[in-house]
């Protein structure tokens, strides 16, 4: 079956951005787990947050959900709640989901709520030009942070694996064919699924050439418990992991409400 996921909004993101290649993923991932009939399109609730990734919404033909700023994990787990058979998906960005909206976040992951949450990471505030966000770098110079921010970055794989998320990996927008293929193995998890996109902000902080230098795919298979999950999700050295670092089964928030 051949599917339109298009849509005739013209899209804004600055040329060349790499939300563009997250979008190209995120279609070809969805038209992979229809077409071999893992999914049903009108099953699928695509959700976003506010800032530059939540433009997504605009360029995918499905149902959708645009929260408020940070508030976009509520909206899953209420849509999931009440419709459990629904496949609920999320985009989000580091300064909707860490900066703004962290709690949520936090929660869902101990609830083990059936939820999978994609958060493109570019390191700042994009929409509004350029502020630190929790995932700012020490030093990093932007419009709130002239000088230099004075802030160490929020580590989000310790304290989600920590929580409870039962599914965590790392990708980069930049390896389309890596991310789609992380993408469909959160959605075939069953449980809170928490997967980090590395995605260079072209115009504000670019820093494509930083991670094209350090990024990796790990090898071997997930970690067998949440410490050994955590530490295979750091750096090494200057190197940066990308791939599955946690993958186990546990019943669910919806599972346990329904019964
Ligand atoms: Fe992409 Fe940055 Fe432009 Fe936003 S501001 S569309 S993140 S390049």
């Amino acid at each position: 079956m051949s599917l339109n996921l298009s849509t005739k909004s013209k899209i804004t993101w600055c040329p060349g951005c790499p939300n563009s290649q997250i979008l190209v993923a995120w279609r070809q991932a969805i038209e992979e787990l229809v077409g071999s009939g893992k999914i049903k399109l009108e099953n699928l609730v695509a959700c976003a947050g506010i800032g530059c990734h939540g433009k997504i919404s605009d360029y995918l033909n499905a149902n959708s959900f645009t929260a408020l700023h940070g508030r976009v994990i509520p909206v899953m787990t209420g849509i999931k709640c009440a419709n459990p058979n629904l496949i609920v998906v999320g985009m989000s960005g580091d300064g909707d989901a860490y900066s703004e909206g962290l709690e949520h976040l936090i929660h869902a992951a101990r609830r083990n709520s059936d939820i999978k949450i994609f958060i493109h990471d570019n390191q700042l505030f994009a929409l509004t030009t350029g502020q630190a966000s929790a995932m700012s770098p020490k030093g990093f110079k932007g419009k709130s942070t002239p000088s230099g921010s004075i802030d160490e970055p929020f580590e989000p794989f310790s304290v989600l694996i920590a929580a409870g998320a039962t599914f965590a990996a790392r990708t980069a927008a930049s390896d389309i064919a890596g991310t789609k293929k992380i993408m469909e193995a959160a959605i075939a998890h069953k449980g809170f699924s928490f997967v980090e996109i590395i995605q260079p902000c072209i115009t504000f902080f670019d820093t494509r050439d930083y991670f094209k230098e350090r990024v990796f795919w790990r090898e071997g298979g997930p970690a067998e418990n949440p410490d050994e999950a955590i530490k295979i999700s750091r750096k090494e050295g200057e190197k940066i992991p990308l791939g599955i670092f946690y993958n186990v089964e546990k019943e669910t928030f919806e599972e346990q409400l329904n019964a």
